[in-house]
């Protein structure tokens, strides 16, 4: 039988959704595979139906027992055979469905994967054909992952000890490059076809703000202009949803707050209120938005920078999901980056000792990549959808990179004097004694450390102090400064700073016009 038959005789679906048709005839193909689709998009149909088109027995491999289960009723319901092993089992049940697979009644075995590492199973498994192994979740292979999970890593023993190796097909939603490449690399996959699809929101468009220290405004602003829609502002800490919600109402607009600090009834009273469309503005932490299902959700306001660019699409991606035109916007502010450091070393505490460089630099990494998607000034969407790993198109008119509602200005004349600045003080110092060094400021501090002989003081007489923080900002993502934990808020140069110094790379600034 044909692909589409099947998928409309026991899914009951007309078509494919983008990507599934590619996944499924690159496994059908006998290729290993790995397959990045947002959730929700169907990726368990991908090893589903070659299952009906292959003989012999699928294994999948899942992590959660309830996830599982849940997919063998519904195998059940669509007149597919499928069994579960799981450690809930009797003996006698486990090796009933043992029996019956090696009979040939099943087309999927779902097991989780520290059952591949048992000796009866793997005495099993040597007796079947196993024309394709599905790994669902797959990122929990990968310590960049945020699901880690040791059972995964050893499966690569599994395939060793059979006499014919399945197809591998890796599934997961998480794509950023690090876990691909380690999922790939632990299941040892032989020149993998690896498609990502699925994670342009089209009807979403993206802005960033940078908002100097009255970012309350510009969300007051934002909620006015959406008078009778839903929207949700996220806030990094609890203290600044209860800033914001009290801001809002002494200011007439009805809000709703939700973090994990409050009492459970008031938080759900929040949470009905809103998903009811009750109150249209809800003012929450990240803890908002676990089965957040409301279709008409116009806005998301991300009040300061989120830790990492999958939370921001997570979050962002709640609102329409209708389809219909709806606005992402974040507001940044450099403080943000302050925060999340703050509360990243925070979350360390409770790391395990083993695991603390590890998390440190994965934590730290994601920071930074979120930093460099509030200063890029390329197009917002197509920044994101690299991020994931999916290809995308220099522009997409429907971003504030794209839409230009930022210039950009060249600060490569400003970057040189920073630099030389910065050298000529050995590196002691913070952005405001490099600011009153370059206007030439003639305070006592600066005659008291000598700086007034700076070879670059009074150089910039009219520098902008703001000008000169998002230069500095700009500098440190691209690598041409860093400020060593050491040494509290003090900038360094680095061996890139030469680039420009030497006037080989440009500097340039996006700014608000
Ligand atoms: P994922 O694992 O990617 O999160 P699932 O495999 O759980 O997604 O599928 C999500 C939902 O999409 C399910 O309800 C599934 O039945 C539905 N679905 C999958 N493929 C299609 C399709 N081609 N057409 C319509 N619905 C689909
Ligand atoms: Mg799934």
């Amino acid at each position: 039988m044909k692909k589409l038959e099947l998928l409309k005789t026991h899914f009951g679906f007309d078509g494919f959704r983008a990507g599934q048709e590619e996944v499924i005839d690159s496994l059908l193909a006998g290729r290993d595979t790995l397959a990045v689709m947002p959730t929700g998009m169907g990726k368990s149909l991908c090893y589903q139906l070659p299952a009906l088109l292959t003989d012999g027995l699928v294994l999948v491999v899942s992590p959660l027992i309830s996830l599982m289960n849940d997919q063998v009723s519904k195998m059940q319901e669509r007149r597919i055979p499928a069994a579960c092993l799981n450690r809930f089992l009797s003996e006698e049940q486990k090796a009933t469905i043992l029996a019956n697979a090696l009979q040939g009644r099943y087309k999927l075995l779902y097991v989780t994967p520290e059952r591949l590492m048992q000796e009866p199973f793997i005495a099993f498994a040597r007796k079947i054909h196993i024309p394709l192994l599905a790994i669902d979740e797959a990122h929990c292979i990968s310590q960049w992952g945020n699901d880690f999970r040791p059972d995964y890593h050893r499966m690569k023993d599994f395939f060793g000890r059979l006499d014919s190796r399945p197809i591998i097909g890796a599934f997961t939603a998480t794509a950023t490059p690090q876990v691909r490449e380690d999922i790939v690399r632990s299941l040892d996959m032989r020149m993998p076809h690896i498609m990502v699809n699925g994670f342009d929101r089209p009807n979403l468009s993206f802005t960033v703000r940078r908002c100097g220290e009255n970012r309350y405004s510009a969300v007051k602003g934002i909620i006015r202009r959406h008078p009778d829609e839903s929207g949700i502002i996220y806030c990094i800490t609890r203290k600044q949803v209860e800033r914001i919600h009290e801001g809002l109402l002494r200011d007439g607009i009805r809000a709703g707050k939700y973090h994990a600090g409050m009492a459970d009834d008031e938080r759900l009273a929040g949470q009905d209120a809103f998903m009811a469309g009750q109150t249209r503005v809800m003012i929450a932490t990240n803890a908002f938005g676990m089965g957040i299902d409301k279709p008409d959700i116009r806005y998301i306001v991300h009040h300061g920078m989120p830790g990492s660019l999958e939370q921001y699409y997570q979050e962002t991606g709640r609102a329409g999901r209708d389809g219909k035109p709806s606005e992402s916007i974040l507001l940044f502010n450099r403080q943000d980056v302050e925060i999340n450091q703050m509360l990243i070393d925070l979350n360390l505490e409770k790391t395990p000792e083993a695991e603390r460089r590890m998390q440190t630099e994965v934590s730290y990494d994601k920071l930074r990549t979120v930093h460099q998607y509030c200063l890029t000034h390329d197009c917002l969407r197509a920044s994101i959808l690299r991020y994931f790993g999916e290809a995308a198109s220099g522009t997409c008119a429907n971003c504030s990179n794209c839409q230009s509602t930022t210039e950009t200005t060249d600060v490569t004349t400003l970057a040189q004097s920073i630099i030389v600045c910065i050298e000529a003080t050995g590196g002691r110092f913070g952005v405001s004694t490099i600011h009153s060094i370059l206007i030439g400021q003639d305070v006592e501090r600066l005659r008291k450390y000598r700086l007034s002989t700076n070879p670059c003081f009074g150089r910039h007489p009219d520098l902008d102090y703001l000008l000169l923080r998002e230069t500095v900002d700009e500098m440190l993502v691209e690598g041409y400064l860093i400020r060593p934990s050491d040494a509290y808020a003090a900038l360094r140069t680095t061996p890139a700073s030469t680039i420009v110094a030497e006037g080989r790379k440009a500097v340039t600034v996006k700014r608000a016009v």
